[in-house]
């Protein structure tokens, strides 16, 4: 349905050159439901016969075509052999899941068995790395790279050996990073973090200076800042003198319990409870940080516990919590490839391929580097990555303890094929696993429906300049109410050839974090509901929803998206962060009880990986989880 503000908005001029591009695009390669450049970008792209999905915009993540199959999957859909092609294929290895957990465990495959093993990769997107993903813009000839999903290397110094080892192989060298980020960039330009209140909420829009979620989110400001910030932010007068006593009072909410009882009771009640029932705020003050959790924990504060706020959140500097001893010094947050962990899926891509690229060797020639796309799948590589392929089912040639093979059978472009291997690793979604292997004992298949994963939005935006941010002060900006609950200005990255936006005069990339959620009901129910409405948002809504509160917040600053917004890439994840748990409502099951570990056990020559495995939402996790599926079949006789 049209809105009345959709030409201010730029939807009529954005709609206009969509349509024509859809139609350019759509006879191109027949496969793509929406794309949208600016011309420039468009004609060169058009003109490259080589396919080359980073550089697509438009609805990615999770792009149409890629889920469609998996959803018949879920509802039941059989495919039996009769009605497959065999492409005569023998490999040593399947793995079915090209995210970062799959791509490592075909690197820790060939590295035991050796150069010669023959692996395949089968994943349902048009690209690899799983989450791990590339987006590319252009603007005037000038390339501006993005991420997708995967935004750092988080905690570099707890990675296993195995993960670290990894990174050491892929020529990843952390402490570069140091002088590669710009941490300054936007102080230098007096520019901090701020806070939008919309006026469906709040009475009217306001974009007010000051507020603090975490490191990520940009400088932190000084202490004191609340007392600014509640004068100006559209509170009532109860709200404002609750927000200031609860940034500076000292009581303790918890009194009575001991450390350990209130560290308990912190994991068991929301952040939300904690607020309303123990600090006794204004509601308008729980309000505000409903939706501070959601980059973290994809999840608000009414399903976050309390301990979620840890040390920097208001509330709990009175309990008299011992500060945790940190083993090292914390890092800040800057183990940022301009395509966030992309960059590590395409090296081990390359280490894999050699033949996808001359360069990309090292944490710096990999960040420029246009992959040839049309080598990963090449018949004369023992290693090959087949994308846009959903793996429909998975079993024993004959007895799972003594079959020599597994068959492996996935749908292509509505074809379906098998291929045989000798082992498998299953590095997809844990839920679609038990439709994949019926077979799988009953306990194992229950286990591996249990956790369910966070549904995300990361839509980047280019944008014509930083003009507006500038002028009102901030590059990152917080709503407690909006569509979106985050968006930043890019990380300053300067690696290899590649330069960032250094000037409020040149394009730069935006980055919107939106987490679709119910709030009141339980995690996992508003992860189930989240993903539902995900799958029913059009593109249309996304355009619509970012460029209003990006005029709305920006607005007084002199932003027009009708000329400001460049180009628009929703990366739309339903199935996002691996189920890490709901501390609200989870026992305290003893190891072997732990749902994740019951499911990831190796059935026969199947086993299991991906971050789901982990019950984490890492990569290094994820990595480590990938070597130890391969550690499980290599100790199979061949
Ligand atoms: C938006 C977002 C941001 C994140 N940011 C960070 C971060 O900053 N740092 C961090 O460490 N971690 C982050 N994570 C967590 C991230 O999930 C892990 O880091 C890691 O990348 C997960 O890798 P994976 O291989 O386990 O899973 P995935 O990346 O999900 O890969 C699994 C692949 O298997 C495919 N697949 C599923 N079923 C089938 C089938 N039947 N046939 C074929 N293919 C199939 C999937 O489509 C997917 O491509 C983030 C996650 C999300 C969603």
């Amino acid at each position: 349905m049209r809105q009345p503000d959709d030409r201010s908005l730029g939807m009529d001029r954005a709609i206009s050159r969509r349509d024509f591009l859809d139609g350019a695009r759509v006879a191109l390669t027949g496969s793509l439901a929406y794309r949208w450049l600016e011309p420039a970008a468009w004609a060169e792209q058009s003109a490259s016969p080589v396919p080359y999905p980073p550089a697509l915009t438009g609805m990615r993540g999770t792009h149409d075509g890629a889920w469609e199959v998996a959803h018949q999957v879920r509802d039941g859909k059989i495919w039996d052999d009769g009605a497959s092609v065999d492409t005569g294929e023998t490999y040593d290895l399947v793995v079915v899941g090209g995210g970062i957990s799959g791509l490592a465990a075909a690197y820790f495959f060939r590295k035991s068995a050796g150069p010669a093993a023959r692996i395949l990769v089968l994943d349902n997107h048009d690209d690899f790395g799983g989450h791990a993903k590339r987006n590319e813009f252009s603007s005037a000839g000038r390339l501006l790279i993005g991420y997708g999903g995967t935004q750092a290397i988080e905690q570099r110094q707890n990675w296993s050996p195995v993960a670290r080892g990894l990174r050491d192989e892929l020529g990843i060298d952390t402490e570069k990073f140091f002088t590669a980020v710009d941490q300054t960039l936007y102080a230098r330009h007096g520019m901090g973090q701020g806070v939008f209140f919309d006026r469906e909420t709040w009475g009217q829009d306001r974009l007010v200076r000051g507020g603090r979620g975490n490191p990520a989110e940009g400088p932190v400001p000084p202490d004191g800042w609340w007392r600014d910030f509640a004068r100006q932010a559209p509170f009532s007068e109860s709200a404002r003198k609750d927000f200031v006593r609860l940034h500076e009072d000292r009581t303790d909410y918890l009194s009575g319990l001991s450390v350990e009882e209130k560290r308990r009771k912190l994991r068991s009640i929301s952040y939300k409870d904690y607020l309303l029932q123990y600090a006794r705020v204004d509601p308008q003050v729980a309000a505000y940080f409903q939706q501070r959790t959601h980059s973290g924990w994809a999840i608000g504060i009414d399903a976050a516990p309390a301990s979620a706020a840890g040390r920097t959140w208001p509330g709990l500097q009175g309990l008299g919590l011992p500060a945790p001893e940190p083993a090292v010094p914390a890092d800040p947050y800057i183990f940022h490839f301009p395509d966030g962990n992309a960059s590590i899926a395409r090296l081990i891509v390359r280490a894999l391929i050699p033949a996808v690229s001359a360069t990309g060797q090292g944490m710096e020639e990999i960040v420029t580097a246009r992959l040839d796309y049309r080598r990963l799948d090449d018949p004369q590589s023992p290693v090959r990555v087949r994308l846009s392929s959903t793996v429909v089912r998975v079993r024993h040639d004959g007895e799972p303890d003594r079959a020599a093979h597994t068959i492996v059978t996935y749908v292509t472009g509505g074809k379906v094929f098998r291929v045989k291997a000798s082992r498998t690793v299953l590095a997809c979604y844990h839920s679609i696993i038990p439709k994949l292997c019926p077979e799988l004992p009953a306990r194992q298949r229950e286990a591996l429906m249990f956790g369910v994963k966070a549904p995300l939005v990361y839509t980047n935006v280019l944008l014509r300049n930083w003009r507006a941010f500038e002028k009102l002060g901030v590059s990152h900006v917080y709503t407690p109410s909006g569509y979106y609950a985050l968006m930043f200005l890019d990380f300053p990255v300067t690696l290899g050839t590649y330069r960032p936006s250094q000037s409020p005069e040149e394009p730069i990339l935006l980055h919107m974090v939106r987490v679709p959620c119910a709030p009141g009901r339980p995690r996992r129910d508003q992860h189930r509901a989240g993903r539902a409405e995900l799958l029913q948002t059009s593109f249309e809504v996304f355009e619509r929803r970012t460029r209003d509160v990006l005029a709305r917040a920006l607005g007084p600053g002199g932003f027009d998206p009708r000329t400001d917004i460049q180009g628009i890439t929703v990366n739309r994840w339903p199935h996002g962060y691996a189920d890490f748990g709901d501390p609200l409502t989870d026992p305290d099951w003893p190891e072997p009880e732990r749902p994740w570990i019951i499911a990831r056990q190796r059935f026969g020559r199947i086993a299991i990986a991906n971050s789901d495995a982990a019950h984490e939402a890492e990569t290094h996790a994820a990595i480590d989880e990938g070597h130890r599926a391969v550690q499980e079949l290599l100790a199979l006789p061949s």
